[in-house]
């Protein structure tokens, strides 16, 4: 246990060292402060939140954190293990992240464990972001981008405002909402929903305003009704997504936005799928089950009466009806 421990102090330590080495490139590297930092400067962000968030830069070079890193006395073999290097199939090893502004992603506690990195290139055939892949400190679907940063404003508010990507963590915080965190590099997972669930029972899913946001909303609602949080979903407008919102309309604008938007999850998803459906009875029908299979996944059988009954109104159908339905597909899950 002790070796083990301490190989994987190790990996933090390297971590650590990485994200140092990637900021102090950002704010005092030549290419650093002409590339990144004005990079980021034009996107709107704040100095305060770039030093909150610990925000970096990779230099455009196949060796800079290799090199920087062995010269401080680190082993090779930690920035391997994190994912920090990559070895080619000829044996020569050379810095993952390279040319890239850097998003350092820590556990909850604030220890960093992972990087995601924005390439600057409009390069269609250029990835738009690289991650670190998971290794013995970094588990993807056990960690929220923004957690460390955002679980005190969590309790507080008790809620939590969860969004797709990096840079909508950093606009909704930089809007003065502090409570919001990222599923970044996996899609929603039940670990990242209780993880949420030991500092909050209530969930605001802010996804891009786009198909793939919207078809990943309905999705994630689902599994957190499951796991018995609450959910409500903000639509954004023409593709937005919360960063490009927030800064289009502006801190104070944004923020009446998202409190004033949010929908509970039947109302959201009935507007969806009444919008798909026009008049058609066979596809209306459709969406009357799609909102009780939802419904359905409730442990909470006192909620269940209550969205039943506003479903019963807002789709003008009998409860009786509806709860016949539940029943119907309750026994069919066992
Ligand atoms: P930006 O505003 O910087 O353009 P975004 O967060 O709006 O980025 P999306 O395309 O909406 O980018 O993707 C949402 C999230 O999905 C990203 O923040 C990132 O975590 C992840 N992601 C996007 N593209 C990739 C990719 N090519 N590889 C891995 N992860 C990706
Ligand atoms: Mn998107
Ligand atoms: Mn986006
Ligand atoms: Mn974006």
């Amino acid at each position: 246990h002790i070796a083990a421990n301490n190989a994987r102090e190790s990996l933090y330590v390297i971590s650590q060292y990485a994200a140092a080495f990637f900021a102090n490139e950002l704010w005092t590297g030549e290419q650093g402060r002409a590339i990144g930092l004005s990079y980021f400067k034009e996107r709107g962000f704040r100095e305060d939140i770039i030093r909150k968030f610990e925000l970096g830069y990779s230099p455009d070079q196949w060796d800079a954190l290799l090199l920087s890193a062995k010269a401080a006395g680190h082993q090779e073999e930690y920035l391997s293990k994190t994912g920090l290097t990559v070895h080619n199939d000829n044996g020569r090893i050379y810095d993952r992240f390279r040319g890239r502004v850097m998003f350092p992603i820590h556990n909850f506690t604030g220890r960093v464990i992972g990087f995601g990195g924005r390439t600057l290139k409009t390069d269609k055939n250029v990835p738009k972001y690289v991650n670190s892949p998971e290794s013995d400190i970094y588990h993807k679907s056990n960690v929220l981008y923004g957690l460390f940063q955002a679980k005190k404003a969590i309790r507080d508010a008790d809620n939590c405002y969860l969004v797709e990507g990096y840079a909508d963590v950093l606009s909704v915080h930089q809007a003065g909402v502090e409570n919001v965190v990222a599923s970044s590099g996996t899609s929603l997972t039940v670990e990242q929903i209780r993880l949420i669930g030991r500092f909050t029972q209530n969930v605001t899913i802010l996804y891009d305003g786009d198909a793939a946001g919207i078809k990943a909303s309905l999705r994630g609602l689902d599994m957190i009704l499951e796991e018995g949080l609450n959910v409500k979903v903000v639509n954004f407008p023409d593709g937005h997504d919360p960063d490009s919102y927030m800064h289009r309309v502006g801190a104070g604008a944004f923020k009446n936005y998202i409190e004033n938007n949010r929908k509970d999850f039947i109302l959201y998803k009935a507007d969806i799928l009444l919008k798909e459906a026009g008049k058609d009875p066979i596809k209306r029908a459709g969406i009357i089950r799609d909102i009780v299979e939802s419904i359905a996944k409730i442990p909470d059988d006192i909620k269940v009466s209550v969205f039943i009954r506003e479903c019963s109104h807002l789709l003008q159908v009998e409860e009786r009806m509806l709860l016949t339905e539940l029943n119907k597909m309750r026994s069919a899950k066992f």
